[in-house]
């Protein structure tokens, strides 16, 4: 990305909080008119970063670029930003037209063009005919329109949303997911969005930085962090229900020895819970036990025990199997994700790309994939001293 083409850019950016360090020598550019959304646990820095960008910050080191200028030393109001909250942050005693037009007032927009600006801003977020009711008299759903109402009228190049969906009920969330997605390309504004929600960041983001403990864990689009998992840790937090990680020693216990040649011991086997497949005796890799059992009308996610380690196994729409129940798992190579267990990070090649044959890798050939059907059920009837094909 040339400079030209970024609207905004971290170069270095560290912040210091005493002996606190919660984001350290971030480098970073965002495009004009891109879905940014910054993703990641409790307190890996996503607030801090979008506060400096506003200068709610300032930085204990490094540069802040919008827009190609520099606006490093730049208090909030010179940065040509506007900014959308959890808590709304609407003023109680102003109805819904005061509080969009507030800023245009300060600004001295004239009356006529406010008016108009207003009228196509509420129609645009769905609060038309709402202009006199106050903030009280408003769902939290409601409130939040008023709030992007307001970012919206301002014109303001950047909108920086910190978390602004937090508070809504989850059938609401869904619904303003959609629609600030579409009002962002509409518009055609740049967004940078703060959400711990990796749902929320799969479903509306261009790009997902995901941050741990204020370093940068993985950059890319949604697809690349769900495919192409960086480290142990991008996979379990992008997804749901999460990827299974399991200690290859632990599996070459469980007797899928000879499938597992030529992987070391200190590497965790990364399976997404569509990728494994329960399937009829004799053809598995591993066999274990259902622990849980959760219908979800659509899929059924099973937890199945192997030896002590725990896999995710999502089955399309109602599973024969149930809690209790002996099953044989299976997974294609493609699918197999490899990292290496002291530091977490992807083992490179990919998995995939290195087969040389299924001997080689942790999965079963193509050729013998398929599901199990309702009459071919493990059950209790599998003998238990048939463990895998590969024990
Ligand atoms: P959350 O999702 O819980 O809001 P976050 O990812 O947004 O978390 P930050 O709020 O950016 O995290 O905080 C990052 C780190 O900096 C945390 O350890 C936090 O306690 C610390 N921190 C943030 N603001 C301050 C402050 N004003 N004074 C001291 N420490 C702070």
């Amino acid at each position: 990305m040339t400079a030209a083409e970024s609207i905004v850019r971290l170069e270095g950016v560290s912040k210091r909080f005493d002996e606190i360090t919660a984001v350290q020598r971030l480098d970073l550019a965002i495009a004009r008119g891109e879905f940014f959304v910054l993703l990641g646990p409790s307190g890996c820095g996503k607030s801090t970063t979008l506060r400096l960008i506003a200068g709610l910050e300032t930085v204990s080191e490094g540069r802040v670029w919008i827009a190609g200028r520099d606006v490093t030393q730049d208090p909030p109001a010179a940065r040509q930003i506007s900014m959308v909250f959890q808590s709304y942050a609407l003023f109680p005693h102003l109805n819904v037209a005061e509080n969009v037009i507030f800023g245009l007032r300060v600004r001295r927009v004239p009356n006529a063009a406010r008016r108009e600006k207003l009228a196509h801003v509420l129609d645009l977020v769905g609060l038309a005919g709402l202009e006199r009711r106050k903030p009280a008299e408003l769902s939290g759903g409601q409130r939040q329109r008023v709030a992007l109402a307001r970012a919206i009228v301002a014109d303001h190049p950047l909108c920086l949303m910190d978390e602004p969906l937090s508070n809504l009920d989850a059938k609401l969330r869904g619904e303003m997911r959609h629609e600030i997605r579409a009002l962002q390309r509409r518009l055609d504004m740049t967004v940078i969005y703060v959400t711990h929600d990796q749902v929320e960041a799969m479903s509306m983001a261009d790009r997902i930085l995901l941050l741990r403990d204020g370093r940068i864990e993985q950059l890319g689009r949604p697809a690349e962090l769900y495919e192409h998992p960086a480290s142990a840790f991008a996979a379990g937090f992008v997804g749901s229900p999460p990827m299974s990680l399991i200690p290859l020693e632990a599996l070459r216990a469980a007797g899928a020895a000879r499938s597992l040649a030529g992987l070391p011991d200190a590497a965790l086997l990364g399976l997404r819970p569509e990728a494994l497949r329960v399937v009829p005796r004799g053809a598995g890799l591993v066999r274990g036990r259902v622990a849980t059992l959760d219908y979800l009308g659509a899929d059924t996610v099973l937890g199945v025990n192997v030896s002590g380690q725990h896999f995710v196994v999502r089955i399309s729409g109602y599973s024969p199997v149930t809690e209790d129940d002996e099953v044989e798992l299976d997974w294609p190579a493609e699918a197999a994700h490899l990292f290496d267990r002291a530091t977490g990070e992807r083992l490179s090649p990919p998995l995939a790309e290195t087969s040389g044959g299924s001997e080689a890798l942790p999965a079963s050939p193509a050729p013998a994939r398929r599901h199990l059907g309702p009459s071919e059920l493990v059950g209790d009837t599998v003998p238990r001293r048939h463990i895998t094909k590969g024990g």
